[in-house]
């Protein structure tokens, strides 16, 4: 190879381990041009997928197993095989058919949570640019095969294990891989000619992360057969992990279950001190002890969860992990990026400004046509201006069925537009100007140059970038730099982005970053605008009512971010406004709840804005969309990914992806986790509540010589007809009126904290002693009591079940709409309850006896008492809100 190449033949020069990536795609029977043809990639596709070999869901009968292996359910075949030993053939049926039913409850439950979570798995599932037949198409990774050439670039996710084809500037994260966190640096780092340099390696390794450059890969492994295929026998676990709420329900379920085993032992000595048989009374506590611990806890909550998380999906926010549902529901600080997320991210470059004055664009869009205006000195002055944004400038407008669409940066497209509306042609100034190196745009250097050969041979120098960090390289005198700092302030104070441009012609090229934005002459300025999204005002008030901190991240300009949230609401008199300098100088001994925007904040500050808050006990929402936001998604409570204009690398690092990047989307998904945590308090109150009525039930019963209330085959059935589908279908209610108009719930509340636990003494002590009485009553008058008990004590529930749909709204207001599960599910256990007490066979099994009309009558009057109770509590409650 010549070293006497000049710059840009250098650039185009092949890599030297280009000759042997030749022959790698040539053995894969792929063209690295035009890529693998569609009809070869669908046949190598049936040879196996690019997934790694994950833990398959388990089959129907295993989850049957899985459910068989639950405490209760052990507890009650023990308890057949002890009836069945004893020949009380009735209640080993009675109990069969309960385990038969529950299991088989358990087990349709289980399928369904897991088909939603499966559902959004897939949703989430990291994408790869595939080149095949000729063009580029956006796949899932999934469907990579040996032989794709796939293209990655900044924030992507290596798909596959692949050999590099070329690449630029490339650096790769392997931590996944060594678990160093540093990035290597892949195929080159740009020399100052712009060539390639080899590396050590040419391989890039499924599971890593580009963090900087470009690159094209010929796929060479896929799935089980990537390094990290090879090391994923480690990874693959059975078990999911738990969410904090499950590993907390599950603590707390065992609790209860311990508090009832006691009682249900306390009942057994009682009842065996009053002279009852050993055998009825160990019987009975087994059932009552199934019937009042609240077993299906753990599956409401992992339904509700995901039946919620479909739903956000369906609104346009996918969960990739369900903790972050209910975490959602707990958050305190929503904090958001600016561009694209509060604003609609459609830049518009409506004015510019040089020192022979101010220009206007008129047009529309990302359109090329438009009038500027402006006096002919400052049109004629701007043409420098025009100029160099064309030159640096990596976006492309592209039209797309009549309308003119940004390909790459839209800040970059909306440039090219206005330059455009000056006359100034990007693919003839490309051609004139051809780009000899480039110093790509960070957000770190808040700006972008490149250098350019003219056609007179001269080299160009243009840079633009955030006026203040680019003023402050100028080579210019302080009148210049003040005027335009002046433009500056008026330009942002609109709430327009602002960038300034500037150039330098010189002779020869630079050697370094340094040297090439040295003497740089101001240009002038040119203004954005990027208008709020419609939803974001209403979506940042109602953050407000719900008692969380909205908070706007940028790293625009200080006042650009100040007017944009002013007008959006989110940043209101009293309200403090930082930049990252502040953030960098720590965020200690600052009012942090005050802080409502962080302006010219680098992403790497994102962090240390999470930790600071977290530690100030708040609980944090935070969107990213960046390679650098990564770390901070992960740290947050709930990290937030964009679906639209985020990178792979965030998306995998976030809780939820926002499918449409709208900040409104967000709050939803708040409200829906806040209804997840209300239908588990909701449950909680039903089951507990029914679970302490039988108990207190069952031990008071003798006081008033009713020696056992209610049989063993009694009890389970009135546990199954009330705990079983109604308790489940509770989870599914739909979120309260005031889901978003109250605080936030404290992180540290218990699960039965805010007034829950009298709750459900109260209620379970009602329900108690109505039926008591109910029972007291009949026997008294000869009536046939137990069965009344039995009819009153399930009525009651399912009543109770109606009022607590709602914590505040009535019955009445709520009616039958909402959730059919439990309206079909409360109709059908009617029917049951009918059956049990007139179909001679299960009443036989269960030892009821028919009712008469007044005897029912006495029942179902006895059994509103209850539930009337609950909505009067509501009703004074609903008034002393008012109030
Ligand atoms: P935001 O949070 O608004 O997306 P960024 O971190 O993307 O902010 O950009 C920060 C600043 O860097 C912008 O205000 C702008 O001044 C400058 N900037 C952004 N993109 C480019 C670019 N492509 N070239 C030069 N400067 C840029
Ligand atoms: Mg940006």
């Amino acid at each position: 190879m010549s070293t006497a190449l000049d710059d840009v033949t250098m650039a185009q020069q092949a890599p030297p381990w280009s000759t042997d990536a030749g022959r790698v795609v040539a053995a894969l029977g792929s063209d690295r041009s035009t890529g693998l043809e569609v009809d070869e990639a669908r046949r190598r596709l049936r040879e196996g997928r690019n997934v790694l070999p994950a833990s398959t869901s388990p089959s129907l009968w295993a989850l049957a197993l899985l459910q068989l292996r639950e405490t209760m359910i052990v507890v009650l075949v023990a308890a057949a095989v002890l009836t069945a030993a004893v020949g009380d053939l009735a209640d080993t049926l009675i109990i069969t058919i309960v385990i038969t039913l529950n299991t088989t409850l358990g087990v349709v439950q289980q399928r369904r949570a897991q088909r939603a979570i499966a559902a959004l798995a897939s949703l989430a599932a990291p994408t790869a640019r595939v080149v095949r037949s000729r063009s580029t198409q956006l796949l899932d990774a999934q469907d990579v095969v040996p032989g794709d050439v796939v293209e990655l670039e900044a924030g992507d996710l290596v798909p596959a294990d692949g050999r590099l084809l070329d690449a630029e500037g490339l650096e790769v994260d392997e931590a996944t891989l060594t678990g160093e966190s540093l990035a290597v640096t892949k195929a080159s780092t740009r020399c100052p000619a712009g060539s390639l340099i080899a590396d050590r390696t040419s391989m890039l390794h499924a599971g890593t992360v580009v963090t900087r450059g470009r690159a094209r890969i010929i796929v060479t492994a896929t799935g089980s057969r990537t390094q990290v295929g090879q090391l994923a026998h480690l990874l693959v676990s059975t078990t999911a992990p738990q969410t904090p709420l499950q590993v907390r329900l599950a603590r707390f379920g065992r609790q209860v279950a311990a508090v009832t085993g006691a009682l249900c032992l306390l009942f057994l000595i009682l009842g065996l001190l009053q002279g009852q048989g050993l055998e009825t009374m160990t019987l009975t506590a087994i059932s009552l002890a199934v019937a009042a611990v609240p077993e299906s806890l753990p599956a409401v909550l992992v339904l509700s969860l995901a039946m919620s998380a479909q739903r956000m999906a369906r609104r346009g926010a996918v969960v990739r992990t369900l903790p972050a549902v209910e975490t959602l529901g707990a958050v305190t600080i929503l904090a958001s990026d600016k561009t694209g997320t509060l604003t609609e991210g459609t830049m518009f470059a409506a004015e510019c400004w040089t020192p022979c004055g101010p220009v206007l664009a008129g047009g529309h869009g990302y359109g090329p046509l438009g009038a500027l205006r402006g006096d002919n000195a400052a049109v004629t002055g701007a043409a420098r201006l025009l100029r160099a944004i064309v030159l640096c400038n990596d976006a492309e407008l592209v039209q797309t069925q009549g309308t003119w669409v940004p390909a790459g940066d839209p800040m970059e497209a909306a440039l090219l537009a206005l330059a455009s509306k000056g006359g100034q042609r990007a693919a003839d100034l490309k051609q004139q100007w051809p780009r000899l190196t480039e110093y790509a745009f960070d957000h770190a250097r808040m700006r972008m140059t490149t250098v350019h050969r003219g056609p007179d041979g001269t080299v160009m120098v243009v840079c633009k970038g955030a006026p203040e960090v680019l003023l402050s390289l100028l080579d210019q005198p302080p009148s210049v730099t003040s005027e335009a700092l002046a433009q500056v302030a008026k330009m942002t104070g609109r709430g327009l982005r602002v960038l300034a441009v500037a150039e330098h012609e010189r002779g020869d090229v630079p050697a370094d970053v340094t040297d090439a934005e040295h003497g740089l002459g101001l240009l002038g300025l040119v203004g954005l605008h990027d208008p709020p999204r419609q939803a974001a005002a209403a979506a940042v008030s109602s953050c407000r009512t719900a008692g969380i901190i909205p908070v706007m991240i940028t790293g625009d300009h200080p006042a650009t971010a100040t007017a944009i949230a002013s007008s959006l609401g989110l940043l209101r008199a009293g309200d403090v406004v930082v930049t990252g300098q502040e953030v960098e100088a720590g965020l200690e001994g600052l009012e942090l709840e005050k802080i409502r925007v962080y302006a010219r904040t680098a992403p790497a500050q994102k962090l240390a804005i999470v930790d600071a808050l977290r530690t100030a006990g708040h609980v944090v929402a935070m969107t990213g969309d960046g390679v650098n936001d990564a770390p901070a998604l992960k740290r947050a409570d709930v990290g937030v990914a964009m679906g639209r204009t985020g990178t792979e690398v965030a998306r995998q690092a976030a809780d939820v992806v926002l499918a449409d990047d709208d900040f409104a989307t967000l709050v939803t998904a708040v409200a829906e986790g806040r209804r997840v945590y209300d239908n588990v308090r909701r449950f909680l109150v039903y089951a507990l509540s029914g679970g302490a009525a039988e108990v207190l039930l069952m031990m008071s019963g003798p006081l008033i010589s009713l020696p056992l209330p209610l049989l063993p085959g009694q009890i389970l059935w009135v546990n199954m007809l009330t705990h079983g589908l109604p308790g489940i279908a509770l989870g599914a209610e739909r979120a309260e009126d005031d889901v978003l108009r109250r605080a936030p719930r404290d992180p540290r509340e218990g699960l039965l904290g805010a007034g829950l636990l009298g709750q459900i003494l109260l209620l379970g002590t009602l329900v108690a002693g109505v039926t008591l009485g109910v029972g007291g009553w009949a026997r008294g008058a000869g009536h046939p009591w137990q069965s009344m008990v039995f009819v009153t004590l399930t009525l009651q529930q399912l009543g109770v079940a109606l009022a607590l749909r709602s914590q505040q709204r009535s019955m009445m207001r709520v009616g039958l709409r909402g959730n059919p599960l439990l309206l079909f599910s409360l109709a059908g256990n009617l029917g049951l309850l009918w059956l049990a007490i007139s179909w001679a066979p299960l009443a036989g099994l269960l030892g009821t006896h028919p009712l008469t009309a007044w005897e029912l009558v006495v029942c179902v009057a006895t059994a509103t008492l209850a539930p009337v109770a609950v909505e009067a509590s509501k009703a004074w409650a609903r008034r002393a809100r008012r109030g």
